[in-house]
């Protein structure tokens, strides 16, 4: 909820205020596919748990997920095998390393946010084989997000699996240490698949106001358990923002998760959850004006959840 005076003004002077960032920084262009966007497209959403919105800037913009899909397979795979098999086969605990980088994984990788934690994720995801998964995957996010035009960014997936060398080291380093005995092929396909689901602000938003709502839809239905939400956030909170995580939490001060695509998830508990798309990022893979535009309207609308009223 955010039922305070002058809430239209206060958003729109944090947008007007975030201009000064549009040019910096860089739109990812390891992946071919991800640099053929417009580097100043913007939007922002806001969905809060109460179902009222407040959008502005290109609504029409369908992003891919990227890595905001790492709390889709986090929470598929806790609903599908329980909290202590999901952390027997990743951790908890955030790294200062890049997010596809093979340092935080010694058994195992240090935290389901980063890109072997969430292949570690992905594999745990039940279903006789990747399509029944991914279909799985997909009609998860459209529950969530309220929307049947959830797409599947065949141009974005395809550029990504012809260079994801990378994540392909990544997950045969898992299967050598055990993590799971599917074939590397067919773990890293769901992985890359869940990272080319496409969705606009408002989609992904209202995806979010489920998670800032304890897990319950605006209809009143129960999507996610109390305790995986709380797993969720909590992981948010900690690795969300990669190695910017623990400065992003002190300065903004609450759970997100970003994606190359530029957009970022922040999602306030018991308020509403916010979606800024533009793409160009910094050096950790983060949107430079989203994190900006996040950080002002945390101060604009006190949505820091450390502040004491
Ligand atoms: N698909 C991307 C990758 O694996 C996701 C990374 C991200 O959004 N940070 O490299």
């Amino acid at each position: 909820m955010l039922d305070q005076e002058n809430i239209i003004e206060k958003i729109e002077g944090a947008i007007k205020k975030s201009e000064r960032h549009i040019g910096e920084g860089e739109v990812a262009s390891y992946i071919p596919e991800l640099a053929n966007v417009d580097p100043e497209g913007f939007a922002l959403s806001i969905v809060t748990t109460g179902g009222e919105v407040y959008e502005y800037g290109d609504l029409d913009t369908v992003f891919s997920m990227q890595s905001i899909s790492k709390i889709i397979s986090l929470t598929m795979a806790l609903m599908d095998n329980g909290k202590k098999v999901v952390f027997s086969k990743v951790g908890t605990e955030p790294t200062p390393y890049k997010f596809n980088s093979l340092i935080p994984i010694d058994d195992r990788a240090s935290n389901p946010l980063i890109n072997a934690g969430a292949i570690t994720t992905a594999s745990l995801i039940k279903g006789e084989d990747v399509d029944v998964r991914f279909e799985r995957v997909m009609s998860f996010v459209k529950k969530l997000s309220e929307s049947d035009d959830i797409k599947f960014l065949y141009k974005i997936y395809n550029s990504e699996m012809k260079t994801t060398d990378v994540n392909r080291a990544i997950t045969y380093y898992l299967k050598s240490k055990n993590i799971f005995d599917k074939s590397v092929e067919e773990v890293l396909d769901l992985y890359i698949r869940n990272c080319s689901i496409g969705m606009k602000p408002t989609e992904l938003a209202r995806l979010g106001s489920v998670f800032a709502n304890g897990g319950v839809n605006t209809k009143g239905e129960r999507l996610v358990s109390e305790e995986i939400v709380r797993i969720v956030l909590s992981q948010m909170a900690s690795c969300g923002m990669y190695e910017e995580s623990g400065r992003f939490l002190m300065e903004v001060g609450f759970p997100a998760k970003s994606g190359v695509s530029g957009a970022i998830l922040g999602i306030v508990p018991g308020r509403c959850a916010i979606v800024t798309y533009s793409p160009r990022l910094d050096e950790s893979g983060n949107s430079v004006r989203g994190k900006h535009l996040l950080d002002l309207l945390s101060d604009d609308i006190r949505l820091n959840i450390f502040l004491h009223e």
